[in-house]
């Protein structure tokens, strides 16, 4: 009895340490190479986001294209943020890692993921937004969703990140001064418009990101008018810089 006590408590202990793939479950028995666990199988799937990319919005642009070059929309309408940055191309595992944790209320994804924006945000040389006197600031969600889904995930990755980067987190400072409805299916233009006057400073909000510089947290970039609507509150508040970081971002 007292072995089988001691197998079934060794198995335990092995499944604990032999850690499970994020997309499929099984375990991974060497390192992933990423910075959470990912079987070779799965870790073809993700897609980095690899130089060259646009200077502003972090788009990956072709190879041939020179290094911190802006891409076309960067060019007409420069967003409010600094910089954006992402780990990965939205799309296969990512996709479905992302979406376990905004709809499949799996909240143990977030910080691992988190580190994973760290990694990027360094990475991508945002620079000040990562330094000593930053800010980490998620992108809030809309209060019928919030209560629905019981947690901001924007919010729960910018904690581990802001661990991570050893940054303070100000999980309020941004609201949800109206909602834009639905995202999904619009183009550029019409998200720019759809997100104006969605979000506002709060009061504890504007006195903690005043004469700072900002690391603004979401889970997916798409077009980046959300991330530079938040932005441009964010600067009229007060905010030194707007950096953003996310895991990944939509590439059309
Ligand atoms: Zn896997
Ligand atoms: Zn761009």
């Amino acid at each position: 009895v007292r072995s089988l006590a001691s197998t079934a408590l060794r198995s335990l202990f092995d499944s604990l340490l032999v850690p499970s793939c994020l997309d499929c479950g099984d375990l991974v028995p060497s390192l992933s190479p990423f910075d959470f666990p990912v079987c070779a199988a799965c870790a073809e799937g993700f897609e980095r986001i690899l130089p060259p990319a646009c200077g502003r919005c972090g788009v990956p642009l072709p190879a041939a294209a020179r290094a911190a070059v802006r891409c076309g929309p960067c060019r007409t309408h420069p967003p409010d943020f600094r910089r954006a940055a992402a780990a990965f191309v939205y799309g296969g595992p990512v996709a479905r890692i992302v979406l376990r944790l905004k709809y499949g209320r799996e909240a143990w994804l977030a910080p691992p993921l988190g580190r994973v924006l760290a990694a990027a945000a360094h990475a991508s040389g945002l620079g000040a937004a990562t330094a000593a006197g930053a800010v980490v600031v998620a992108v809030p969600l809309a209060p019928a969703r919030l209560r629905s889904r019981g947690y901001n995930q924007a919010v729960l990755l910018g904690r581990a990140a802001a661990r991570t980067l050893g940054l303070p987190l100000a999980a309020d400072a941004l609201a949800r001064a109206r909602d834009p409805g639905p995202q999904d299916h619009h183009g550029r233009r019409e998200r720019r418009e759809r997100v104006a006057g969605c979000f506002a400073v709060t009061t504890r909000g504007a006195r903690v990101v005043e004469g700072r510089p900002v690391l603004l947290v979401d889970d997916v970039i798409t077009t980046g008018a959300t991330a530079s609507e938040c932005a441009r509150v964010l600067l009229a508040a007060g905010a030194a810089s707007v950096d953003v970081i996310a895991v990944a971002r939509a590439v059309s």
